[in-house]
Parts: structure tokens; sequence; C-alpha cells
């Protein structure tokens, strides 16, 4: 028995795929032309699926400011902020996310993934119970295994359920209750009804901490998240968010109307015991979060492209997982036919990410879409044309698959 063998399924799954054709989740791309453009080998590929939402990665401010914070403050920070100290980017950061979000405290992160580590093991201790959706991220459900909290899921996105599992807790002696949603899902693209979630979580005397990785900068009056556009932004306890997204760097952010938050910063071991993020990556997002809150036009590109495509795909009866959002999910019936369709969407020129269980809920196989504000109309008729062509020639990719399969018996 090798230290190796427990992985022989998933050898067996990655074997299956790669009969099929490329490795989806190692995809190498030789150049990245713009925020919507790539090339492998000789073909030009269509980007849709980056998470670029507004499309700021080639945004002139936002590459200057990058490279003006390499020329002034060097390329890295080589250790953490606690054992090398604060540099004035980071420290310009928290305070501008703060202002934008209106919280008086806001720390920032390395990578998205980590804030949400640090911060959810920083909350909630040995009597605190954490409540999470049940198709809560990684770093989520991560983060809840960091800390001695006994943790309790509830139906995604259903605040009456919350509600009854809060109700079945009673009072939580020497604790409290921290409940943990998200905006937008990164998967479906569905979104939380976070007023609801709001009511419940505070009339049971808990805290909501609401991760709007994929909704900030995309929703709400100026780029806020989900709460903004809901109007109780102003209530949530803990907004986290990343810099891979919107914000077109690398990074991530928790905010609180909590001024006490900053207390963590003496706690939350993804914090201390990690290098900080280089001067790079944080000037960038510095500017990226004034392309934000200026950016209603890019919004409403993004929200327009979302619709069309949202409506193009239904016409042609896919069976998408939520309504319009930046993030399309078109189910497929099994791992198989999605890798197959995958591969071939990426051979007629368009990206999409192929996602599979067990990363998606309900165990489902995706053909997932992200969208950019960068994308023209043309672009996402460019992607309804492949999806049409994919319909009209699925017998035959069928066919080709199932001797591909065969042929490698
Ligand atoms: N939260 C959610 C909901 C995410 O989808 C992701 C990553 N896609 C993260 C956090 C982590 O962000 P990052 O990739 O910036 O580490």
């Amino acid at each position: 028995m090798s230290l190796f063998d427990k992985y022989a399924p998933l050898q067996a799954r990655v074997d299956m795929m790669m009969k099929i054709g490329k490795d989806a989740l190692g995809v190498q791309f030789d150049d990245i032309i713009d925020a919507t453009r790539g090339r492998i080998g000789n073909r030009e590929i269509l980007l849709a699926g980056t998470n670029n939402y507004l499309g700021l990665t080639f945004d002139q401010d936002c590459m200057s400011s990058a490279k003006k914070a390499i020329d002034n403050h060097g390329t890295g920070t080589t250790g953490s902020r606690v054992a090398n100290g604060s540099y004035s980017e980071h420290v310009d950061l928290e305070k501008a996310l703060a202002e934008h979000l209106g919280m008086p405290s806001c720390v920032v992160f390395t990578t998205g993934y980590q804030t949400n580590l640090a911060a959810i093991s920083g909350l909630a201790g040995d009597k605190d119970v954490i409540f999470m959706d049940a198709d809560a991220h990684a770093c989520i459900i991560d983060g809840t295994r960091l800390t001695g909290a006994s943790t309790i899921r509830f139906r995604h996105n259903n605040p009456e359920d919350l509600d009854k599992r809060l109700k079945r807790q009673g009072e939580i002696e020497g604790g409290n209750a921290l409940v943990v949603i998200e905006g937008m899902y990164s998967m479906f693209g569905d979104i939380a009804p976070i007023d609801e979630f709001l009511d419940v979580t505070h009339r049971h005397g808990g805290y909501l901490y609401i991760d709007e990785a994929h909704s900030y900068g995309v929703f709400g009056p100026t780029g806020c998240g989900i709460a903004e556009e809901q109007g109780v932004l102003d209530k949530v306890d803990f907004i986290s968010g990343t810099f891979s997204k919107s914000l077109a760097s690398v990074g991530g952010f928790c905010a609180s109307r909590h001024p006490e938050f900053e207390i963590l910063r003496k706690v939350m071991r993804p914090y201390m015991f990690t290098a900080s993020a280089t001067p790079s990556n944080i000037c960038a997002a510095l500017a990226a979060v004034e392309k934000v809150k200026q950016g209603n036009h890019l919004r409403e590109n993004l929200k327009a492209r979302a619709e069309q495509l949202h409506k193009g795909l239904s016409e042609m009866q896919y069976d998408l997982c939520a309504e319009a959002s930046p993030v399309i999910a078109v189910r497929r019936p099994n791992e198989a036919v999605a890798a197959m369709e995958w591969n071939w969407l990426i051979e007629n020129g368009v990206y999409v990410n192929l996602a599979v269980p067990p990363g998606t809920p309900q165990s489902s196989s995706l053909l997932r879409i992200s969208l950019s504000a960068a994308h023209t109309e043309e672009d996402i008729n460019t992607i309804l044309k492949a999806f049409n062509d994919l319909k009209d020639k699925q017998g035959e990719l069928m066919a080709g698959m199932a001797s591909k399969l065969q042929a490698a018996e």
C-alpha cells in the first residue's frame, strides 16, 4: 500500500478526462492578450471563465499603479506584517476599503482564501457556533476547521432553515452564533437574500459574515456588493472579499462595523504567519477600488451582457442553474459529457470553466461561464454561436467520445 493509493479513484477520473481531451484543471495559456482574449498555440481564445468581472486587469491606471509600486517599494515584502511591518500601501488600501464600505475596520490579507481562513477562525472560539450555508466555498469550510467551534450547516440560501436551526440551538452558553453566507455564489451565480438572513441572524442575537468575493465591484450603486444592493450594508457585521476578481489583483479583505475587529490582527494565524501582499498587488487593487466606485458604466455593461447570454442560452433550451448574473452555469448530464463539450469549446475558440464534483453544488457537472464588463455584444454572440454549434454537433461528439473511451481501454 503506497501513500498515493488513496488517490486511485481520482486518478481514474483524471485518466478518463485525458482520454477525452485536455486536463481541464491544468490548462496552459501561451499568452494573455487582454481581459477577454488569450492564446493557446496559434489559436486566439475568447476568455469566458476568468472572474475578471470588471475587466480591470489591463486597465491603464491599475497597471501603472502596480508598476509604480514596484519602482517605489520593490517586488516583495519578504515577510508578514506582524514580523516585517506594514507598507504604506497596505494601510492605504485598508483605509480606502473601509471608507468605501462605510465600516470602521478593514484588514487586508495575502489572498481571498486566507481572508476567510483567518477571519472565520479568528472570530469563532471554542464556545461559539458557526452556522454555514450548505454550498459554502472551500475556504469558508476550511476556516471553520481551524476553529474549535462546532459547525452547523443550513440549507442553501434558506433563511427559514437557518431560523429553525438557530431556534433548535437555543442559548449558546459562553459563546455566540456566527452565520456565514456568500453574496453571489461562485458556481451557480445565484444570490443570497441578505436582508432576510440579517433579520433571522440578528433576531437570534448572532453575527452575520458575508463573503462578497464574487459580488464586490459587481453589485450595488457604488459596487460594494449584494448587501449594498439590498440596502442593508450598514447592518452587516462582517464583509469579506477578494482582490482576485473585480479588483484585478491578488489578495483579500475583511471589513467590519465593529471596531473591535482590529484586535484580531494579533490572533489570526493566516494573517500573522504568512508574507503580506506585494506592493504591486496592493496598488493594482487600490487603483481598482477607485474604478469600482466610479464603475456604474462597467456594471451596466456587465449586466446587459449577462442578460444577453442568459436569454440566448435559455432560448436554446440549455439548463441554466440560476437567473441572469455574471456567472452563468450550464448544467450538463455528467462529467464525461461536460468534459467532452469543454474540450470542443476550447478547440473552437471559447474558454469556459469545467466545474465538477466535489467543487459543485448538487454534484452537478457544469460548463461555468463568467462574464466581464470588457465583453462586447459581439463576444456574447460568439459564445452563443459556439453553444448553438455544440448542440447541433451533439450526436457526432457523443459518438467521438465513445470511440475515444473505447480505443483507450
Ligand atoms: N471566496 C469565494 C466565494 C471564492 O469563490 C474564492 C475563490 N474563487 C475565494 C473566496 C478565494 O479567493 P482567492 O482566489 O482570491 O484566494
